[in-house]
């Protein structure tokens, strides 16, 4: 691995590094070490940002296909090319292990790659006109100036998922990324303006004043559009805002992800599926596992071999060589899991591995059996690396408890019956299902939830229709 040589502290508006403000200090997790000090841009600096992404809209959505598709794909060669570096400085502000952020490298740039592609396949249609002597024609275009929030759980892949498709099909952004997490998407705006986006193309914005930032954002008439990522509540919270100016939002909200595991399952492929489902990023994915329904007749037989595949996992620092599982992002974070598993074993849980605080952020991976179906864990996100077994009976019970949430962004199950695959994933209420893996996201497939887990998709060719607006045109004569 090579040394960090570069450790973004500027911000990033109109194609200027802006590092002459105020800052506010980025915390390794894992060490508590400060690694760096970025800008503490306030509402004014974040609608100076709004107002230098219209300005630059013009030219850019008038660009054609080939140059910004160009550009893009540059950005996605330099992030490859500095793959290293940039997973390096991720592990330093996230705490996940380096092997995870390598991968986040990989998938993150994956994006920009898909849609320096797919933007250049931005179709409209003709349709036959239903009347004589008009002919009917759609056409797709860029909406406009763009607000991108992002979450700190994968700092580079949440950031591409949303500013990819919208540059390469001619909108503007404006980015804020999550305040534990910036310099990743500060590396990538360095490299954004090595790869010849013009001034005011991309902005990244950071600062403290989260609600501030994002209520100018959301209210701003000039931003056509807000794609959030992060917690529901803030994401409901944006979504009243963008209402006073009709705003097209997405959401990628938050999760409870049941898995489900039928006798007719091959438990040790559950078992590697639950471990690479549940432990990356210490638990702290939206797609992660938080309810695990097995059937009583391998109840126990699951139970034994997770608990003996957790005990192995390797926790510690993320640039440590071997590490499995790393800290958590806070001490809110730590709390959370903690709350999860007491309030679980006071209502009759049993607890089979783990359960405790190792020092500082780093919690052990923790396995409860018997849980009952009235504990926290049942109804809210955990994000820790907590796996809690609740028993079954009948498929019927395990899609009801599967789908007793609100929340309805991944599900899992493992069975080798093909009818009873298809059949419960029809009837899982998601808007991803693994079946027989504890692995699902892609550039290529489209990602997103149902219910109160979002609104949206990213990735896939409907990816590029979030940031686009069909126009009819009816010529007549
Ligand atoms: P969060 O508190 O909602 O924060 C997410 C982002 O929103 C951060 O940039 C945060 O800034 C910002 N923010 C916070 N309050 C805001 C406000 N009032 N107005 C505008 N922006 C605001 O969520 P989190 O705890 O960081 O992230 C974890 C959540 O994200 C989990 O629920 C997880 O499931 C969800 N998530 C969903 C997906 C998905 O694709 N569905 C992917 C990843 C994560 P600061 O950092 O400055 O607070």
């Amino acid at each position: 691995m090579k040394a960090t040589r570069f450790i973004p502290t500027a911000a990033y508006i109109n194609g200027k590094f802006i590092d002459d403000r105020p800052t506010f200090d980025v915390v390794n997790p894992a060490t508590g070490e400060v690694i760096s000090s970025v800008p503490d841009l306030g509402v004014s600096d974040c609608k100076q940002a709004i107002q230098d992404a219209h300005a630059a809209w013009e030219d850019w959505r008038n660009a054609d296909a080939a140059t910004r598709c160009g550009i893009v794909r540059r950005w996605y060669e330099l992030m490859i090319r500095t793959k290293e570096e940039l997973a390096h400085v991720m592990t330093l502000e996230s705490g996940k292990p380096l092997h995870e952020s390598l991968a986040e490298v990989d998938y993150g740039a994956s994006f920009v790659e898909w849609f320096a592609e797919e933007a250049k396949r931005a179709y409209g249609e003709t349709i036959p006109s239903p009347a004589g002597g008009q002919r009917l024609v759609t056409i797709r275009q860029p909406i406009g100036v763009i607000a991108a929030i992002t979450p700190w759980n994968f700092p580079l892949a949440m950031v591409t998922r949303k500013v990819a498709p919208a540059l390469a099909c001619g909108c503007t952004v404006i980015l804020r990324p999550a305040s534990q997490t910036p310099l990743t998407a500060l590396y990538v705006a360095k490299m954004a303006h090595e790869a010849g986006f013009p001034a005011g193309v991309f902005n990244v914005i950071t600062g403290k004043d989260s609600s501030g930032m994002g209520a100018a954002l959301a209210t701003s008439e000039i931003v056509r559009k807000i794609s959030f990522t992060g917690s529901t509540e803030v994401g409901r919270r944006l979504m009243e805002l963008a209402a006073g100016t009709i705003k097209k939002v997405s959401l990628e909200l938050g999760g409870n992800a049941p898995f489900l595991v039928f006798d007719d399952a091959d438990i040790d492929a559950a078992v590697k599926g639950a471990i690479a489902g549940k432990f990356r990023n210490s638990g702290q994915t939206c797609v992660s596992i938080n309810r695990f329904y097995v059937q009583n007749t391998v109840f126990d037989r699951f139970a034994e071999k997770l608990t003996h595949a957790v005990r192995k996992l390797k926790v510690g620092n993320g640039l440590d060589p071997g590490v499995e599982v790393g800290p958590l992002i806070s001490d809110e974070g730590i709390e959370k899991v903690r709350k999860h598993i007491r309030d679980a074993i006071d209502k009759g849980a049993k607890l089979l591995t783990g359960g405790k605080v190792i020092n500082g952020r780093f919690f052990q991976p923790t396995v409860l059996a018997d849980v009952p179906s009235t504990s926290l864990v049942a109804r809210q996100e955990t994000f820790g690396p907590l796996c809690a077994l609740f028993r079954f009976e009948t498929e019927a019970e395990a899609i009801a408890a599967a789908n007793d949430t609100e929340f309805g962004l991944a599900a899992y199950l493992y069975s080798n019956d093909v009818n009873r695959c298809w059949r419960v994933s029809e009837q899982l209420e998601a808007g991803m299902i693994g079946i027989n893996t504890g692995l699902l996201s892609n550039a290529a497939a489209p990602f997103g939830g149902i219910k109160q887990s979002g609104i949206g998709r990213e990735g896939s060719k409907h990816g590029l229709d979030e940031y686009m607006e069909w126009k009819y045109l009816c010529f007549g004569g």
